[in-house]
């Protein structure tokens, strides 16, 4: 049975989590573990859904679709949004609508690496890819931290590409450092992907996974990756921009550019069949396309962000100041982040150790959280490092 022991750690988290809840009320437990956005959909959203489930014949709204891409305005609508975002100019032929990002870099992968090929991701990284490249038979390597500034290490990425390279992951903003890759990273990693893919002869794909595009604090800018590599797919998804997780909707976007376009996507319509998703959710396909100016309130994530990493650092903790997403990404005062992420239990917080997202000696805390339960965890917060500098 594959992946059962890689998940362990986190569904013992789960179970921890629930009998401390038990046993001193779920107010008296600091849950930082999970990713689930604490904002509500906007209001528009639901009414969406009752407008549409109104006006809209149940057999059609609760059928297959003809393209297992998608409803063809529904991507004509994505691809309008993002030429007037980006300066793009797709059409519905370049979007293909998905079951979330999870099933959308499936797809990606299946459509894009043969198995035995490898594919590059940027420690730290979203757990989740290891067991998607291992579906296709794909092999998944972390290219190290920079530890730095979280952005890529390009020198380090141009040295472990091979002649089996297919892709490279990227996630900005970044689960789990919060940090955006900027303009300046982009473009020198494009130079490198261009100059390697034409020494090996075969075009290697940025694969650019982006549920967390919209969520972007102080105006700061995620540059579209498109605009810099023609061989990029971007992976999108509403689970946290519109509050959606578990509606499941995103989407692809191969652009005409990229190599072997027509074959990409015609493959890649297939492979949204054949891996078992079909088509995205005819109902969520039509919320979305109603909803496409739609915004979370990502003041309220913001109001986290700020609590929580001033909180901290007056606490002594070295944080790195998230530019987006809703993960902290704090350096653990004990070098072993396990052992850390173990004690933080004792004193009821629960935090994702560093090891997860093949980065030991760090911790993830996900701001999703209630802003009360932010301050009130400080004092544990407090608490804790205060004894592991006193070596209790
Ligand atoms: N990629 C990253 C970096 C994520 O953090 C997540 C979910 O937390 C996903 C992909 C999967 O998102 P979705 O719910 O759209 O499948």
């Amino acid at each position: 049975m594959p992946y059962v022991e890689g998940n362990s750690a986190i569904r013992e988290m789960f179970e921890a989590g629930a009998r401390m809840a038990e046993e001193i009320g779920a107010e008296n437990v600091y849950d930082f573990s999970l990713g689930n956005p604490s904002v509500p959909a906007p209001k528009a959203v639901d009414q969406a859904i009752r407008e549409i489930l109104d006006q809209e014949d149940p057999l059609y709204i609760h059928g297959y679709n003809q393209s297992n891409s998608g409803y063809e305005d529904v991507r004509t609508v994505v691809a309008d949004h993002l030429n007037k975002l980006h300066g793009t100019s797709f059409t519905s032929r370049n979007i293909i609508m998905t079951v979330g990002a999870a099933s959308g870099l499936n797809v990606a992968i299946k459509t894009l690496a043969d198995p035995g090929e490898e594919i590059l991701a940027f420690a730290p990284y979203f757990v989740e890819y290891g067991n998607y490249c291992a579906n296709h038979g794909v092999t998944l390597s972390a290219v190290p931290a920079n530890t730095a500034t979280f952005q890529p290490d390009l020198e380090k990425m141009e040295a472990m590409i091979t002649e089996k390279t297919r892709a490279v992951i990227i996630n900005s903003p970044n689960n789990p450092t919060g940090v955006i890759y900027s303009a300046d990273t982009l473009r020198r990693m494009a130079e490198i992907l261009r100059r390697k893919s034409a020494a090996y002869g075969k075009a290697i794909f940025i694969l650019s996974d982006e549920p967390y595009r919209e969520l972007a604090y102080d105006g700061a800018e995620v540059p579209y990756v498109t605009r810099f590599y023609d061989d990029t797919v971007v992976c999108y998804s509403w689970s946290k921009s519109l509050s959606l997780p578990g509606e499941r909707i995103g989407y692809l976007v191969f652009p005409t550019e990229m190599e072997d376009f027509e074959n990409a996507a015609a493959a890649a319509n297939i492979c949204n069949r054949v891996l078992g998703y079909v088509n995205a959710p005819t109902l969520m396909q039509r919320v979305v396309a109603k909803c496409i100016d739609e915004k979370t309130n990502i003041d309220v994530y913001d109001k986290n962000r700020q609590a929580l990493y001033d909180g901290l650092t007056e606490i002594g903790y070295s944080c790195v100041m998230p530019q987006g997403a809703f993960y902290l990404w704090v350096k653990t005062p004990m070098e072993d982040d396990a052992a850390f992420c173990a004690k933080a239990k004792d004193y009821h917080i629960l935090a994702v150790p560093g090891r997860s997202f093949a980065c030991p000696g760090y911790t993830r805390l996900a701001y999703c959280v209630s802003y009360d339960t932010i301050i009130r965890s400080l004092p544990a917060f407090r608490r804790l490092y205060n004894d592991i500098q006193a070596g209790k």
